[in-house]
């Protein structure tokens, strides 16, 4: 699911307060237009709607991109919560998501399990960097199962 929430916002050039759109997450399964505001870098931006204004500016705001066909997620990290020990609630000291066993062992039959170990960015520019690399693993890579096998090393 996609986590959408809308916030009111003074434009700072035209002084015009109108309603702005803001994702704290995006799943591009559900979702697939999001993914293009995201390579595109408009998702999370302010773009004033007032005519003859065209003020546009980034909101910093963290944001979790779930590829649930990929089988990835990125979590892009904003400034704010980086050095905001309430954001650390739910990581562990190794980075990892914080996800109830019960609800993890679930997710690892689907192979949803992916969710427990975000990729994360701290900037907008590298999470759309991140997610064209993904693309070129999945187009270029090797299956897993066909891995060279490190046979000198059984036993
Ligand atoms: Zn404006």
């Amino acid at each position: 699911m996609s986590m959408l929430q809308t916030v009111e916002v003074t434009c700072p050039q035209c002084a015009v307060t109108q309603k702005v759109n803001l994702w704290a997450s995006v799943n591009v399964k559900v979702d697939p237009h999001l993914k293009d505001e995201v390579l595109e870098q408009r998702l999370n931006v302010f773009t004033c709607g007032e005519d003859g204004c065209d003020y546009r500016c980034p909101v910093d705001i963290s944001v979790l991109y779930n590829d649930m066909d990929g089988k990835f997620c990125v979590q892009y990290v904003a400034k704010d919560d980086m050095k905001n020990p309430g954001y650390y609630r739910h990581l562990s000291k190794q980075g990892a998501v914080m996800i109830p066993q019960m609800a993890l062992k679930m997710a690892e039959k689907t192979g949803g399990d992916y969710i427990a170990r975000p990729h994360h960015v701290f900037s907008m520019k590298e999470m759309v960097l991140y997610i064209l690399f993904r693309q070129f693993c999945d187009a270029y890579g090797q299956d897993v199962d066909q891995a060279p096998d490190d046979e000198a090393d059984g036993a």
